[in-house]
């Protein structure tokens, strides 16, 4: 994994539509994406210096606001150790990604996938479905945004962002990240 250095034709431009995935990422078929600022051929969990993706195993913990206990405010350690978690492996993605330097305004995305209960019958296991019950998804994103620092050090310049929650296989039990820059639609100033 380098740094850009495919391009889709000399110039860099790649034209497909937009991945339902991330702004960032142009559909060019056969599941391969292509970054649309310079062109560089990226996987689902791979990226560029303009945006990348990477997934989180383990069970999702949502940040609470801290709780109060004569003067003090804690987080439990098990919250404590799970962001330490989140930020070790945002790190080893960004190594592996080439140190890209993404610049603002962010564009975020998170999808969780949570294991399905084990009282649940073993055919479902396998299955994805919307998850309706807790975490919220925006105290399941505030864990995980606090832990991106590295990448994007202030939370005020995410401009987009997109949440999603499903139940799904135990393996798939995690978040993936897809980080990159904001592109306005050649829409967004129509008004
Ligand atoms: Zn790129």
């Amino acid at each position: 994994m380098g740094r850009c250095p495919r391009r889709r034709k000399a110039g860099g431009a790649v034209t497909g539509p937009r991945s339902s995935l991330h702004p960032y990422m142009l559909v060019l078929g056969d599941g391969q994406y292509g970054c649309q600022i310079c062109g560089r051929i990226v996987d689902e969990l791979d990226g560029c210096k303009h945006g990348f993706r990477f997934f989180v195993a383990g069970r999702p913990l949502p940040k609470q606001s801290a709780r109060f206990g004569k003067g003090r405010t804690w987080q439990p350690k098990a919250k404590t150790k799970y962001k330490q978690m989140l930020e070790l492996v945002t790190r080893e993605a960004w190594l592996k990604a080439g140190k890209p330097k993404i610049e603002q305004p962010f564009c975020v995305r998170l999808d969780f996938v949570f294991a399905w209960p084990k009282s649940t019958r073993k055919a479902k296991r396998e299955t994805r479905a919307w998850r309706t019950e807790r975490p919220d998804v925006d105290n399941l994103a505030k864990m995980t945004l606090d832990s991106l620092s590295l990448i994007i050090p202030e939370d005020a310049a995410i401009s987009e962002l997109h949440i999603t929650k499903q139940n799904g296989p135990s393996d798939k039990e995690g978040v993936t990240i897809t980080i990159g820059q904001c592109e306005l639609d050649d829409t967004s100033n129509d008004t």
